[in-house]
């Protein structure tokens, strides 16, 4: 048997895979990162403050304001004409005692800089190739034919992740009939730093600030109506969006190509055993509402970052530890936002009357009770 190329091999170059690759070589290890290149990632993120504090402590993003536009206030408007309807509600951050709830990022702004911080590390090594096989004793079979080992692997390839289904971890698994429409918009009028949600049957329609009179769209919808709509042409579709944001921010122009991505939800029963850990969406995946995956993405880098470095890596069995160790810090975390998001999904596209009526009163007795609002914010932000 080869002996080991590295401490650890990370799998996946997407902001997760990026992310955990600088954290691990932080940590002291020998480190290569498997990370094929692949199209652009069009996506936009918004990270809670929580995990902006994280990207600034790992030396990520030391200056949100150069990359990123500031989430002040939350907006929801119940667009869903049904017998119950929610209150309009208003989330403002300084209620919570803070500047921001969290920041809109480019997916592809943020990648510059994780980049740019890896390239600047003499311990890590990243190599544009994909991973075949994972085989016993942690052997990778990458696609240019060679073989690479390491004690401790790190999934981060994605809601399809070779690493995850190799490795034999179970999964719970729900696609969705919906999918997410994401484009950037020029409104008519500038929206601040609020984020609006509009809430129709279908699922949410939301335009997420993104500086000036730029804004981000993620429109959730039946897929076939999605594919539809983008079909037709900017025109077309931006009309559609007029009529969506009903008016309130004047006309509206494409500022990019519109892109379709399909909705499931995925999560594992533990997210590390013998050696093997899952950071990212190869760990969990769920309908982009209340903003929470890459932000639990980066909390299992976190977690990792604590797990590696609180393992006494002079013991033979070094890496099984830490992903014994990381699978118990993420439980549960991962349980009670996916649960969350799980609901809240539900909710947005209940049919059911008593179903509206709780998502109604839910959202009267946010906009009614401090106290809750508090509680409502902790919980969205991921705050431990
Ligand atoms: C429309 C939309 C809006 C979103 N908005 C938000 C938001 O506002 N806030 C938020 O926190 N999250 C949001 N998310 C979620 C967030 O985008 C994802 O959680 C995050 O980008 C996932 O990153 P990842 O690195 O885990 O996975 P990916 O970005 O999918 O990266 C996986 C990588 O693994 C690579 N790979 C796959 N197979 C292999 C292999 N065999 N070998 C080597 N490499 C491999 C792929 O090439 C890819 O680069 C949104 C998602 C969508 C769809």
């Amino acid at each position: 048997m080869s002996a080991y190329d590295a401490d650890a091999i990370v799998v996946g170059g997407g902001l997760a895979g990026v992310a955990a690759a600088i954290a691990v070589a932080k940590c002291g290890l020998k480190t290569i990162h498997l990370a094929p290149v692949g199209p652009p990632d069009r996506r936009t993120s918004a990270l809670m403050m929580p995990t902006v504090d994280y990207l600034r402590d790992a030396g990520l993003v030391d200056d949100p304001t150069a990359v990123g536009h500031a989430l002040t206030q939350i907006r929801i408007i119940d667009a869903t004409g049904r017998l119950i309807r929610a209150p309009e509600t208003l989330f403002d951050a300084a209620e919570a005692g803070l500047d921001a709830f969290g920041w809109n990022f480019a997916n592809a702004r943020l990648m510059e800089r994780f980049h740019a911080v890896a390239e600047g590390l003499d311990n890590l090594e990243t190599r544009n190739v994909g991973v075949t096989d994972l085989g016993a004793d942690h052997t990778l079979t990458l696609g240019d034919g060679s073989v690479l080992r390491a004690p401790l692997i790190v999934g981060a390839d994605g809601k399809k992740s070779l690493i995850r289904s190799a490795a034999g971890f179970h999964i719970r698994e729900t696609e969705f009939r919906q999918a997410a429409l994401v484009c950037d918009l020029d409104l008519g009028r500038p929206i601040g730093g609020t984020s609006v949600e509009f809430h129709y049957p279908q699922g949410p329609f939301t335009l997420v600030p993104a500086g000036g009179t730029r804004a981000n769209l993620v429109w959730i919808d039946d897929r076939a109506l999605l594919e539809q709509a983008r079909a037709t042409g900017e025109e077309a579709l931006a009309a559609r969006f007029l009529e969506k944001s009903q008016r309130l921010f004047g006309a509206i122009a494409l500022a990019s190509p519109a892109f379709v991505f399909p909705l499931s939800t995925l999560s594992v029963d533990a997210a590390g055993a013998d050696g093997v850990v899952l950071v990212g969406e190869a760990a969990h995946a769920f309908p982009p509402i209340g903003a929470q995956g890459l932000n639990l993405g980066l909390r299992d880098v976190a977690d990792l970052a604590t797990a590696l470095a609180s393992a006494d890596r002079g013991r033979p069995d070094w890496a099984i530890g830490v992903s014994t160790d990381y699978s118990r810090r993420r439980a549960s975390d991962l349980a009670r936002t996916g649960g969350m998001v799980d609901t809240l999904f539900r909710s947005l596209l209940a049919d059911m009357i008593p179903a509206q009526a709780l998502r109604a009163g839910g959202l009267w007795a946010l906009k009614l009770a401090p106290g809750l609002r508090k509680q409502a914010f902790a919980l969205g932000m991921g705050r431990r």
